[in-house]
């Protein structure tokens, strides 16, 4: 779909969400976005494909101290998103997680029409797109026919634990992913089995611990080898092979977890019609704009001339996005520029006065 053509108002879906703005990523640049956003009175609800906020920061290292962002002479990943979510806390940011962004058209009234691949629906005054280095993909391991139980038997993330009830499951990897996943669903799950290629995991200590702890008490099987088939038929697997050691055994299953980790692409966003150079979205250094009025693009996501993908850089490109975005939410107001140290209008909205 292509945002530069004018779709009839779509008829509102009883789900369709309608909010002054919508942002696309809750990475640190998508999270400090709805600051600027919320401090220029901007509601703004934010949908991430991830499960939790943090974007590369909590994906790629929660746990490395970054030693760049200004006044925080050491922060890990981790540390900054949490700090990011508190500082948000007054403007009540709405998230959508496990959702991606597919579509984004424009509607006759001059909003934006949104859907994910969960059938969630926004309309928005304006459009941010924090997007970073695209949607984080899932790897998908090298087992033939694979594809054909991708959805129904074969899950990259799990959106509702109560779905793996009573289900014979097969997780696959030794990540912080697949052992948070074990521990989760080892009393849900008919059977759990975790293989792993070898006898060391990744993952956090007391979570490898804890799984330890589990296999002990035989509520889940640890089996250090390799899936190497899949069987079942119309998408519905019912038995994995998993070569260890000792040979091959036929384990019993509906449902495989694989998380051999992500990678990134770009994703939908290059559907939507907007310039583009070396995929990434061209803007002005003025408003942070797209090619599209309303659409703005901060963060990894985009390109100027000189851009450093840094998060400061992010930062700053979020605060002259939300000036420009207050412009076409609130075509009729006047903007005053203002200091939180000294607004006492800023202070309230912040919940300090
Ligand atoms: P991201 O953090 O990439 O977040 C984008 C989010 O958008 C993701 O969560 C993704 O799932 C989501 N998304 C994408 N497409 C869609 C869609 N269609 N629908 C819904 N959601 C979508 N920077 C520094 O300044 N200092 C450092 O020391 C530093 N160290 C780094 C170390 C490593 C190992 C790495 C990998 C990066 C480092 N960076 C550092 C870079 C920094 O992490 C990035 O600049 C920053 O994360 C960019 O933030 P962002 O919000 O633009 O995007």
């Amino acid at each position: 779909m292509n945002v530069t053509t004018a779709a009839p108002d779509a008829p509102k879906s009883s789900e369709m969400i309608e909010t002054d703005a919508i942002v696309i990523g809750a990475g640190p640049c998508g999270l400090f976005a709805v600051f600027e956003l919320g401090l220029l009175d901007m509601k703004a609800h934010v949908v991430d494909i991830l499960d939790r906020p943090g974007g590369q920061c909590t994906e790629l290292y929660p746990e490395k101290p970054i030693y760049d962002v200004p006044a925080l002479p050491t922060v890990t990943g981790q540390e900054l998103t949490d700090r990011l979510m508190e500082q948000i806390k007054p403007f009540g940011p709405q998230f959508h997680f496990n959702e991606r962004i597919d579509t984004l058209s424009r509607q006759a009234d001059g909003r934006f029409r949104l859907t994910t691949d969960g059938g969630s629906e926004f309309l928005a005054k304006v459009v941010v797109i924090a997007a970073g280095g695209g949607s984080f993909t899932p790897k998908r391991p090298p087992l033939a026919g694979i594809e054909t139980y991708e959805g129904k038997s074969v899950f990259y993330s799990v959106r509702k634990i109560e779905s793996m009830r009573g289900k014979d499951v097969v997780i696959v990897g030794g990540g912080d992913s697949a052992l948070d996943w074990t521990l989760n669903l080892a009393h849900v799950a008919k059977s759990l089995t975790l293989v792993h290629r070898r006898d060391e995991f990744r993952a956090a200590p007391h979570s490898v611990e804890k799984m330890r702890a589990l296999v002990e008490e035989a509520s889940v099987r640890l089996m250090i080898g390799q899936v190497t088939e899949l069987e079942g038929a119309n998408g519905e697997l019912s038995a994995v092979l998993i070569k260890t050691a000792n040979g091959s055994e036929r384990v019993p299953c509906n449902a495989m977890l694989p998380f051999f980790g992500l990678t990134m692409k770009l994703g939908p966003v290059a559907d939507w019609g907007l310039n583009l150079h070396e995929n990434l979205i061209k803007v002005d250094t003025e408003r942070f704009e797209t090619s599209e009025k309303g659409i703005f693009a901060i963060g990894d996501i985009n390109w100027y001339p000189g851009k450093l993908k840094l998060i400061l850089s992010g930062f700053h490109e979020a605060a002259l996005m939300a000036q420009a975005a207050h412009r076409i939410v609130y075509p009729d107001k006047k903007l005053m520029f203002q200091y939180t140290t000294s607004s006492s209008s800023l202070q309230k909205k912040l919940g300090v006065k």
